[in-house]
């Protein structure tokens, strides 16, 4: 199957404190994508800076360590037909409120603050996050559904 990436999906703190772990996982299930790697982890701001090197000039930067060192998250790489792109669509825009219904954040969030999941935004940006997310590295197996999925 051709266009096959990964993505790095992270639910944030106040998606796992609001119990929305489980209906982001499914909405990517459903879909069709394959989970290759999930784990739940209290990020160190070491680790969330490294995650977020790249918005680090930003004023709502020191809030989003903060916000995002608050509590546990849940770690998730997804392998499919245009991973990146298409999880980055399932999710909507940063601003929940400019996210359209239908989409994770347009349907379950209110704040750019608290909009309770990570999508990787680049293959490459992808690959950087899962070396630091999963440096233990991914499982592999063959997903039994997937001549249901492609043709
Ligand atoms: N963020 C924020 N205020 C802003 C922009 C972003 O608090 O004005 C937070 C928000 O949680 C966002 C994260 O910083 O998800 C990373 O920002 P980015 O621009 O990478 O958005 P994303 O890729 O998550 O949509
Ligand atoms: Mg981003």
């Amino acid at each position: 199957m051709s266009n096959t990436e990964r993505t790095y999906i992270m639910v944030k703190p106040d998606g796992v404190q609001r119990g929305l772990v489980g209906e982001i996982i499914q909405r990517f299930e459903r879909r069709g994508f394959k989970m290759i790697a999930l784990k739940m982890v209290w990020p160190t701001t070491e680790l969330l800076e490294k995650h977020y090197a790249d918005l680090k000039n930003r004023p709502f930067f020191p809030n989003l360590i903060k916000y995002m060192a608050s509590g546990p998250v849940v770690a998730i790489v997804l392998e499919g037909r245009d991973a990146v792109a298409t999880g980055r669509v399932m999710l909507g825009e940063t601003d929940p409120l400019k996210s359209a219904p239908g989409t994770i954040r347009g349907d379950l969030c209110l704040q750019v603050g608290r909009n309770i999941c990570h999508g990787s935004d680049s293959v490459q940006n992808a690959e950087k996050e899962i070396a630091l997310w999963f440096p233990e590295g991914i499982v592999k197996y063959t997903l039994a559904t997937e001549n249901w999925i492609f043709e």
